[in-house]
């Protein structure tokens, strides 16, 4: 086993953070606590719906013991890199317990990939350390900015789902602090049923503490993409039922905007890690090195609207012209997998009053409900510049986790009057057609919507009663859909 050395902190560029004098604002319990606290306006990364709330900041694990016993007051709910859209990580009752510092990588053994690292290192921080090494992550979504523990915690799906599955698969086992049970190593054989409640259990269960993780061996830091050009949802949806099984990735760019004999026009992007063998001359000397990019910003707020179905159509109109069928297009990971990761605070796009991201999961034997909702959204003028379609493999061991077999939606929605019900018109295709939403992702649906998608609910919240029966751990989100009744 070799020693990993310790990778440098991300900023917390994540964070939507109103500053405000700090001190002033906390109550003494709080101000007598030993480690970083400070009163900050929290969302999403939609940036919907802000919430005041008390951040502590533990640098080590000693300091999150000593909050956790503290008498601060509660409750609490772990947060990663806010990368969650909706309300899954605010809480303005007690406190938002920020893990960012928990992040020293422990050990790695080059001979099975197995990574143990603590819940705070992020995707960005694996990939820095480990690509270099020859190994990628077994799962990403599609940013790198999120911790291990929020990926566990929402069970994160990436462009491999249909071959592969969510994260947990690749998680041999996590330490997790319980409120009535202390720490727990949970895996498929220990503390199962608990490893199953947690993953996609959106900090509800206790605070993910180290991780296991099993990374995968790649030739070069390149992929390998095709892309193709579908003119109606049908084509797209058979390009991927034929020829899915080729690639390791697969996702598709669809046009919201496009009705009728275009509904659902997309751009197939799909590929496999790209070996030495395959690279350019240029490349294959140096295959794990990716080519130097600016780092562009969202500086302001863009007024809410600059986004709307008038320069969304021209964006869309020049994405599917620009994105011609090709084959064997060698991407590096940074572009092919995170493509908004190269604009810090790209969420400042959609204005002040931020915006959600819907993302509808319909089983196969439901496509009407997906060509209903794109026809919704059609007619509405829904302005989303990006959204993206997938097909899901089978579905994970997690009591919430997301991912069923079917095909997923996803899509950005700017805060607009009459947005709640908007949604709450998807919600009911959704629903009419057996369909699912994302934790990750929500931040409007009701409790009855939501418990209608989730037949496990009710054994999750008798298993989280057993782990929390004070309600040590709860957030907003938790709150709404009553997660934590
Ligand atoms: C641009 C973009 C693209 C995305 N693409 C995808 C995608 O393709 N697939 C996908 O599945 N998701 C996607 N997401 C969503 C994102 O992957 C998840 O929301 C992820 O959980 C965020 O992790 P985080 O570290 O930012 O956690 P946060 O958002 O801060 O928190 C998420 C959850 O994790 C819990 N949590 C955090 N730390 C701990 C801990 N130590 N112990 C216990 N619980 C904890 C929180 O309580 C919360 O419930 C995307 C998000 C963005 C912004």
């Amino acid at each position: 086993m070799k020693q990993v050395e310790k990778n440098k902190r991300l900023s917390p560029g994540a964070w939507v953070v109103t500053p405000l004098n700090a001190r002033d604002r906390l109550t003494n319990e709080e101000r007598a606590l030993s480690f970083t606290v400070a009163k900050q306006s929290l969302s999403g990364w939609g940036r919907y719906k802000p919430q005041e709330c008390a951040v502590y900041r533990p640098e080590r694990r000693s300091e999150l013991f000593s909050l956790l016993d503290s008498g601060a007051p509660r409750p609490f709910i772990p947060r990663g890199l806010g990368r969650s859209y909706g309300d899954a990580a605010i809480n303005p009752e007690g406190g938002v317990i920020d893990m960012t510092r928990q992040n020293n990588m422990i050990r790695f053994d080059p001979e099975t990939g197995l990574l143990e690292c603590e819940g705070g290192v992020s995707l960005a921080e694996i990939l820095e350390a480990f690509v270099g090494r020859g190994y990628f992550l077994p799962v990403t979504p599609g940013t790198k900015f999120v911790t291990v523990a929020g990926a566990i915690a929402n069970d994160v799906h990436g462009k491999n789902h249909h071959c592969d599955g969510s994260f947990s698969r690749f998680v041999e086992s996590f330490e997790l602090w319980t409120p009535t049970r202390g720490i727990l190593t949970c895996s498929d054989s220990e503390n199962s049923d608990i490893f199953q409640v947690t993953v996609g259990g959106a900090g509800l269960t206790g605070v993910i503490l180290k991780v296991r993780l099993r990374l995968r061996r790649v030739e070069s830091a390149y992929v390998k993409v095709d892309y193709q050009r579908c003119n109606h949802l049908d084509a797209a949806l058979e390009a991927m039922a034929a020829s899915d099984k080729d690639y390791l990735y697969s996702v598709a760019w669809v046009d919201c905007l496009a009705s009728k004999e275009s509904l659902g026009r997309s751009v197939l992007m799909r590929g496999n890690h790209a070996r030495v063998s395959e690279l350019p001359g240029k490349l294959s000397g140096t295959p794990y090195r990716l080519p130097r990019r600016p780092t562009l910003a969202v500086p302001v707020d863009f007024p809410g609207f600059a986004l709307n179905s008038w320069s969304i159509r021209a964006f869309n109109t020049l994405f599917y012209a620009t994105n011609k069928d090709t084959r064997d297009k060698i991407v590096d990971y940074d572009k092919y997998f995170y493509p908004l990761d190269g604009i810090l605070r790209w969420n400042r796009m959609y204005g002040k009053k931020g915006f959600i991201q819907y993302q509808a999961t319909f089983p196969f034997s439901e496509r009407a409900g997906l060509v209903k909702m794109l026809e919704h959204l059609a007619q509405a003028k829904c302005a989303s510049f990006l959204v993206v379609l997938k097909c899901f493999g089978e579905a994970g061991s997690g009591m919430l986790s997301y991912p069923m077999p079917g095909y997923t939606l996803a899509l950005d929605i700017p805060n607009r009057p009459g947005l709640e019900e908007f949604t709450r018109e998807l919600d009911r295709i959704l629903l009419d057609h057996g369909g699912r939403l994302y934790l990750a992702k929500d931040a409007l649906t009701a409790p009855e919507t939501f418990a209608a998608m989730y037949p496990n609910l009710d054994a999750f919240r008798e298993m989280r009663r057993s782990l929390d029966p004070e309600n040590v751990l709860r957030s907003t989100m938790s709150r709404r859909l009553h997660l934590d009744k």
